[in-house]
């Protein structure tokens, strides 16, 4: 007969993070983002205690272990059983627990273990120390394969004594680390249908951003599949934090149109994602947003020198964020397996900036250059209008 599921989930998170007043923030937004994330798979109640929080699912304690897998701010997690406060209970449950542990390794030879406890219940019969000695002795008896071992043992058995019971567990699941979505606060991602600015959306939630996001699109020159390439992607990365994604689509033809109508074709990439970090700095303001986040990165194409990116980055009014700046394709690529959005981001699908494409782009862009090409355009008009036309979609978080 299979053992019913642990009924608790321990949590840990990075202490590093916790420097100071940031603390009671930082806990009170992981503890609502587990519950969130949760909701819809395997609802949970959680608590914090002392550094750490107990997650009790209501059922499907796996599901909600992968679940938590992408929660940022969660360093492990340990699959936890709950005993009586009474040694014996704590003995045979701690028996059951480093059963299922052995049941995974099943190479032949000789497995090493210790007990750790902890005891903030300060009232129980047993100190930490006579805990481990006592309830390792007893594990020790039942299986001849095990030996103790106090440095580095392959199973570390835990046990947590606290107030409401003793907490037991063997198993250790990695987190993704990262900071909980929300306390660095919200910024406004420029996604598109490639690799590089879905994986920066990652990186910049995995810092503690909550997101929206903005994407252009070149109807009725690219089709409709283009827009629901990003809608596919968003709902991918909707996974790693707690609320709604909320993705703008905005119309971005008129003002490629009146670019290319100044006949400086070189320039047109550039004046492109100018125009494009103008229109999200205007959105930044109704999501109230604190800066932009892009996948650019420095080197990559050619619109990605440092005199490109410094003319780009001028027509943005808020801060903008380039997780990417430093990393290589591969790099990119294997962290977008990671997570999922690969398969999604190699359908090859038009992108808004192949639209009139020059073919010699230019490399050292300038931005007083750029300025003015632009005194030829109706600017405020062109953004005007694509902010009026925006489509607002909204996302729920994929369970
Ligand atoms: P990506 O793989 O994210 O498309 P990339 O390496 O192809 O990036 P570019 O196409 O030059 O680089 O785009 C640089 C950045 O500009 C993108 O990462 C994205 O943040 C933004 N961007 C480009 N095209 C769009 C678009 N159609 N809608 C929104 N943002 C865009
Ligand atoms: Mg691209």
């Amino acid at each position: 007969m299979n053992a019913p599921d642990p009924d608790v989930i321990l949590v840990r998170y990075g202490e590093l993070a916790l420097k100071g007043g940031n603390r009671v923030d930082f806990e009170r937004q992981l503890a609502n983002n587990i519950r969130i994330a949760l909701e819809s798979v395997a609802p949970a109640k959680v608590e914090r205690h002392w550094g750490r929080m107990f997650v009790f699912p209501e059922r499907r304690t796996e599901v909600a272990l992968a679940r938590l897998r992408e929660v940022f701010g969660i360093t492990s997690l340990s699959p936890t059983r709950r005993a009586e406060l009474d040694v014996e209970a704590i003995g045979k449950v701690a028996e059951q627990v480093l059963d299922e542990a052995l049941a995974e390794r099943t190479a032949p030879g000789p497995v090493s273990f210790r007990v750790r406890a902890t005891r903030s219940e300060k009232r129980f019969a047993l100190t930490s120390v006579e805990l481990d000695r006592v309830i390792g002795g007893r594990l020790k008896e039942r299986n001849e394969r095990l030996t103790v071992d106090l440095e580095e043992p392959d199973i570390v058995v835990g046990l947590d004594v606290r107030a409401e019971g003793a907490f037991v567990f063997a198993r250790r699941v990695e987190g993704p680390g990262g900071l909980p979505v929300g306390t660095l606060g919200r910024a406004l991602c420029l996604i598109s249908g490639g690799f590089d600015s879905p994986v920066s959306a990652y990186l910049s939630m995995k810092r503690g951003l909550s997101l929206a996001y903005v994407t252009y699109h070149s109807a009725p020159f690219i089709g409709e599949s283009a827009r629901k390439k990003v809608v596919d992607l968003v709902r991918v990365l909707s996974r790693f934090q707690p609320r709604h994604s909320r993705l703008w689509v905005v119309p971005f033809a008129a003002s490629q149109i009146a670019i290319r109508d100044l006949e400086v074709a070189g320039y047109r990439t550039v004046l492109y994602r100018r125009m494009m970090q103008r229109i999200a700095s205007r959105l930044a303001e109704r999501e109230e947003a604190q800066a932009l986040v892009t996948g650019e990165c420095l080197g990559q194409v050619a619109s990605q020198t440092l005199e490109n990116l410094t003319c780009i980055q001028a027509a943005a009014t808020l801060p903008v964020i380039r997780p990417l700046v430093s990393f290589d394709k591969e790099e990119t690529i294997r962290l977008a397996r990671r997570i999922g959005t690969f398969e999604l981001s190699a359908v090859q699908e038009p992108d808004c900036c192949t639209l009139f494409m020059p073919t010699k782009p230019v490399i050292r862009g300038r931005p007083e250059f750029c300025e003015e090409l632009e005194s030829r355009l109706n600017v405020e008009q062109l953004v005007e209008a694509a902010l009026a036309s925006a489509e607002l979609v909204s996302i729920p978080p994929e369970g």
